[in-house]
């Protein structure tokens, strides 16, 4: 056997015993930095046993998805593709059915078709999905009434009842939360590969939404496209990039005892990859320069994101840029700003013009949904869709101003007829929040609001 080999395979099956010490150089070198966000497991050992096991399981991704997805978003950065990012802000194991699923995939492959259609861009789908099941917390426990509990931090730690046995971590919960992602990911693999996403399946997607003036707008799309296509099928155009569509998963890299155990040396490029997802990004609460996760994301080749707050700093951007893409490769490193509608537009341009004047140019995504929550009156977590459209409004502006390219949109969204945010269309009120309210944890924008947003950003974008 190849020296080397005999590395690669112990590195694979043990992720805690020590790393090649050319290719794996230093990916365990996080163990040695503070970490934040970690759950605490009352059994030690069966979570050292749960994370060796997940080093025995296969990747769900392919490193050469990955790689491909790079070049996807290197495009995106030069402004020539539009990144499209979307899903639950925790997906859970119980919401993880053919139905729910297929009502997200649709809502994204409908967005793209508006955006792709409203603006002549290709845009690169991905979903929040298939592995976004650990969420940061701002307090470790949480109460009510004279009970404190352990903070509800995502189905693959622990439960969402509040009881003490359902709060307790539970690390069988990772080794379900990879069987859960599996069959998730299988799912979508199915729906955009196996016709489902073909375009000529443009109506159909819009088939079993509720009747509302925003689907007959997209209904109007549908038709020219069903025309154009047509057309172009009678003068004998050949159509095989129409019947399947490239669509990539995601998720915050969060827990680590999931994504060391699912990082894997791919046998082509001898080269580390987290095969959790396609793409993985670093929260806004665990981005800390000197921090684990900054460390471990730094050594692996998928593309990154890393969310950026109001608070951010020209010296923070230029320290995570040399220290997770030193190579200034394409792709390799996304900015999702989440700023709020109210800062966005006095704090982003200075981060634009701070990046240009250094020739530095990694993708620009916006999350206009994390910087805008507010909490109403009777105690439900929302956010208001016109401050949604706000900071969105107020990204494209920014990049405008700079002369630097708007790359993508990041949102939470559902594809069913949730009341979890205020406003669009539906003109949700906050008396109508109650009447169904899904999320565990942050409010998404339901099918009508994501569809109304979509068509906001193609007419930013064709701008
Ligand atoms: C999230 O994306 O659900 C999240 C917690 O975001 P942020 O890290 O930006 O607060
Ligand atoms: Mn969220």
């Amino acid at each position: 056997m190849h020296p080397r080999l005999g590395w690669i395979l112990v590195a694979i099956i043990d992720p805690v015993i020590p790393a090649d010490p050319f290719t794996l150089a230093g990916l365990d070198h996080w163990r040695t930095l503070p970490i934040k966000q970690q759950p605490v497991w009352p059994d030690a050992e069966a979570a050292r046993a749960a994370s060796a096991e997940l080093a025995t399981y296969p990747p769900l991704v392919f490193a050469g998805e990955v790689d491909q997805l790079r070049e996807r978003l290197a495009k995106a950065a030069e402004g020539k593709a539009f990144l499209l990012q979307g899903g639950d802000c925790a997906e859970t194991f119980a919401g993880a059915t053919a139905d729910q699923i297929r009502n997200r995939v649709k809502t994204v492959l409908q967005m793209a078709v508006v955006l792709t259609y409203g603006a002549s861009v290709p845009v690169i789908k991905m979903g929040r999905m298939a592995g976004q099941f650990a969420k940061p917390r701002s307090s470790d426990t949480e109460t009510r009434g004279d009970v404190t509990l352990p903070a509800y931090r995502g189905d693959i730690v622990n439960g969402y009842d509040f009881t003490p046995e359902s709060r307790q971590a539970d690390p069988a919960r990772l080794l379900k939360g990879y069987h859960t992602a599996a069959s998730t990911l299988n799912l979508i693999r199915a729906f955009t590969q196996g016709g489902f996403a073909d375009l000529r399946e443009v109506h159909s997607w819009n088939r079993g939404f509720t009747d509302n003036p925003l689907n007959q707008r997209y209904e109007g799309l549908a038709h020219d496209i069903d025309k154009a296509i047509r057309f172009m099928e009678a003068a004998g155009a050949n159509f095989d990039e129409i019947k399947a569509v490239e669509f990539y998963a995601s998720h915050e890299a969060l827990l680590m005892d999931y994504e060391r155990p699912l990082t894997r040396i791919d046998s082509r490029t001898g080269l580390p990859y987290d095969v959790s997802a396609h793409f993985v990004w670093i929260g806004e609460r665990t981005r800390d320069i000197d921090g684990a996760h900054v460390d471990f994301l730094s050594r692996v080749r998928n593309p990154i994101g890393v969310k950026l707050g109001p608070a951010t700093t020209a010296d923070d951007m230029f320290r995570l840029i040399d220290k997770l893409d030193p190579a200034r490769e394409p792709g390799r490193l996304t900015f999702i700003t989440r700023m709020g509608a109210g800062k966005i537009r006095d704090v982003l341009p200075g981060l634009l013009e701070a990046a240009k004047s250094h020739g530095e140019t990694p993708l620009w995504v916006s999350d206009p949904m994390h910087g805008n929550g507010l909490t109403t009156p009777t105690g439900y977590k929302t956010r208001r869709f016109d401050d949604v459209v706000d900071e969105v409004k107020g990204f494209f502006e920014s990049h405008r101003a700079v002369g630097t390219h708007a790359g993508g949109i990041h949102v939470e969204l559902t594809g069913d007829d949730v009341t979890e945010c205020l406003g669009g269309s539906e003109m949700i009120d906050e008396a109508t929040l109650a009447t169904r309210y899904e999320s565990l944890c942050d409010p998404r924008l339901n099918h009508m609001q994501s569809l109304e947003l979509a068509f906001l950003v193609a007419e930013e974008l064709g701008q």
